[in-house]
């Protein structure tokens, strides 16, 4: 089978995780050839089988870049929070127009397209969460694809992941932790190491978001403050919700 990494307007922290799989790469390379991948490669081709896809369209081009690459591959997998969310780069979508002007003269050149998540322009067959992707999920999602079985997203909170590892609540010592809505997966990387979830996966899909910003509020965070919380990872997708908080 032949794979290809792809990079849309991003860090290209995900490409390097790519890298970063250092040995395992060459159990991946027994069942797939890596065909197409800037970072490493000379020569790049096209078709693939899988086309791994970080980053989000932030330009024509990479919107018809994009759309090519659906059409050239059997499967395609959106790459990291960029590509699942729309991430970071969707944050100049919380922007007004006016406020855009005031501080670019005009949304910004090189951004002329609001950043939306792949699925806004394409099919997207698989979500690898985070920022970056975890390596691991990556590895299950191959060896879900080589044995023919299914592969499952995580529907539960960080908060579980975070209370099976025994860690002390940070929410319950007055920090703004993301972790009741946000997809596990991660293994509560963050809570594990002392520090408040940001959200990096995202929201899964029967997180009570109201709920969670009902709690934040009463432990004493102001709206502006979770409105820049939910914003960061997040904000096309949990728009409206920002939306209803800002009018409350
Ligand atoms: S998800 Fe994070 S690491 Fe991956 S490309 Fe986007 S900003 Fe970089
Ligand atoms: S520290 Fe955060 S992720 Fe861990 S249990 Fe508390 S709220 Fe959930
Ligand atoms: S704990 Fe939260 S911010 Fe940290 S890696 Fe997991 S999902 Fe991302």
């Amino acid at each position: 089978m032949k794979i290809g990494i792809f990079s849309l307007s991003c860090c290209e922290g995900c490409s390097v995780q790519f890298l970063n799989l250092e040995e395992k790469i060459l159990d991946l390379l027994k069942h797939f050839g890596i065909e197409n991948f800037r970072l490493a490669k000379e020569y790049n081709e096209m078709p693939v089988d899988i086309a791994f896809v970080e980053g989000t369209p932030t330009n024509r081009e990479e919107i018809l870049k994009l759309l090519k690459i659906r059409k050239d591959c059997n499967v395609l997998v959106a790459l990291g929070t960029c590509a699942v969310t729309g991430g970071v780069s969707a944050m100049v979508n919380t922007m007004s127009k006016k406020e855009a002007m005031e501080v670019y003269g005009g949304f910004p050149p090189e951004m002329p397209v609001d950043p939306k998540p792949l699925d806004y322009y394409v099919d997207v067959d698989y979500h690898l969460y985070g920022c970056p992707f975890s390596k691991e999920e990556l590895m299950e999602l191959i060896t879900s694809i080589i044995l023919g079985k299914k592969y499952k997203d995580k529907e539960y909170s960080v908060c579980v992941e975070c209370s099976l590892r025994e860690n002390n609540c940070l929410l319950d010592q007055g920090y703004l932790c993301l972790g009741p809505i946000t997809r596990g997966g991660c293994k509560a990387l963050c809570p594990s190491n002392g520090k408040p979830c940001l959200g990096c996966r995202g929201p899964y899909e029967d997180a009570n978001i109201k709920g969670h910003i009902k709690v934040l509020q009463d432990i004493g965070f102001s709206k502006e403050e979770i409105i820049e919380a939910l914003s960061l990872f997040s904000y096309e997708k949990l728009k409206e919700v920002i939306g209803w908080l800002k009018e409350e």
